[in-house]
């Protein structure tokens, strides 16, 4: 077993554990360095409102309009694809979408159900990719290098995400499969909605050339206009400028990275968690609290919080903060290293009541509270790992347990079901 196992690993890389537990017995190729990246972009399209017409089929061929009400102040979260026909988009002020279209419907976001819906989505694309990096709530680059062996060519994987998409949540998602991060994003903007563009390393050069250079990353307004300067609006002739034009009007940094990318070149390495240094919430209290049996409480629903998104992302953490505002705004926060890195809110709760507890706090009410959990570490979670002092069965209660809480999570919103018990909504007085 052991050379032909190393074989292998050196030819998936860092991915080969997770491969296996994806495609279980399924793994029986031989790979070798040098294997073809491919990464791909998902983007739901027209999220919110997307799921705003999934759930309400009055809505199915009207233009819908998630954001603040016409009358309020406050823009457009997301507009369905009727909606942009007349000229609707994100970030416009709602009054302006009102003029342009009194007709749609407008709706405030219902971001928990919104949440609800991205947990799932995650979870599908988490069955198919060894590695998801979320962008956004609707958004996520993929590790495909190496699934061509299990699924088939490019097209089938993403029509293996487009579908299992649509089948489990209702929901069109546009994919771009691409050699690197750049040409899969740019792929699934390609044809949207409901798109599936896979660009060969071939293809690359013909695929960017005509392309506007705004769809380079990292370009904003103030490069554009050098640019046009320039005469240089298409990545294509952005390609052909002799590099010491671009270096005198952009700076050696830019142009080189601008350059490079107009020719296809840009990383393939898709991590999780990468955008994301910390997680945590915290609670505001109405009035500033002083019982400290209503402060663990709090910290537990916020620990089982941010170990759920830990979770949801394949996060463990090896560093608790707790941070706690007095009244007066008199702000502290404490942190603790862990010898396992985590994602159980059992461990992240004790920790951060044991630095409330011994952290030199003043003895004041509290104003607000939060916890958060960082350093990020790849590893397996606590309750995988082989410890000399607990028994298997109860490393394999404890995974269990942790699952079952995602899952009426998924089901019925977060907060339904915490380990230990809790007594008391968080942020509120007890009665009198
Ligand atoms: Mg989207």
């Amino acid at each position: 077993m052991g050379s032909e196992f190393k074989l292998r690993v050196e030819g998936y890389g860092q991915h080969w554990s997770k491969i296996c537990r994806l495609y279980q017995g399924r793994v029986s190729v031989t790979l070798r360095h040098g294997v073809q990246c491919w990464v791909g972009h998902a983007d739901l399209d027209a999220f919110y409102a997307s799921v705003e017409q999934r759930d309400c089929p009055e809505y199915r061929d009207r233009p819908v309009v998630v954001g603040a009400l016409p009358g309020q102040r406050g823009v457009v979260a997301a507009a369905n694809y009727r909606a942009r026909r007349f000229g609707i988009h994100s970030a416009m002020p709602i009054a302006e979408a009102y003029r342009r279209c009194p007709d749609a419907v407008y709706l405030r976001p219902d971001m928990a159900r919104y949440l609800r819906v991205s947990r799932r989505i995650f979870q599908i694309l988490r069955s198919i990719a060894p590695v998801v990096e979320p962008v956004s709530v609707d958004e996520a680059y993929l590790e495909l290098t190496g699934l061509e062996k299990l699924l088939g060519p490019p097209e089938t994987i993403g029509a293996v995400i487009k579908r299992r998409i649509l089948e489990e949540t209702g929901l069109t998602v546009s994919v771009g499969i691409g050699p690197n991060r750049l040409i899969a994003k740019l792929g699934s903007e390609y044809r949207k909605p409901d798109g599936l563009t896979v660009v060969y390393p071939d293809q690359v050069p013909d695929f960017l050339a005509p392309m506007p250079v705004a769809n380079l990353r990292g370009l904003g307004r103030q490069t554009r206009k050098i640019l046009s300067r320039l005469r240089i609006s298409t990545i294509a002739q952005l390609r052909a400028m002799p590099f010491s034009v671009l270096e005198r009007h952009l700076g050696t940094k830019a142009a080189a990275s601008f350059q490079q990318q107009s020719l296809g070149i840009a990383s393939a390495a898709v991590a999780p968690g990468r955008r994301r240094k910390s997680i945590s919430k915290e609670i505001t209290f109405e009035q500033d609290l002083e019982a400290h049996n209503l402060l663990r409480a709090t910290l537990q629903r916020l620990a089982a919080d941010v170990a759920a998104t830990a979770r949801s992302e394949q996060l463990c953490a090896s560093v608790v903060t707790l941070k706690i505002r007095f009244t007066g705004f008199e702000t502290h926060t404490r942190q603790r290293k862990l010898p396992i890195p985590t994602h159980d809110e059992r461990v992240i709760l004790r920790e951060a009541w044991a630095l409330l507890r011994s952290g030199n706090l003043p003895r004041r009410p509290v104003r607000l509270i939060g916890v958060g959990i960082s350093g990020w570490k790849q590893v397996e979670p606590a309750w995988t790992q082989p410890d000399l002092f607990d028994r298997p069965q109860e490393r394999e209660r404890d995974k269990r347990l942790l699952e079952t809480i995602d899952k009426v999570a998924d089901r019925f919103g977060k907060g339904m079901l915490q380990l230990g018990c809790r007594t008391q909504k968080p942020g509120k007085r007890p009665p009198p």
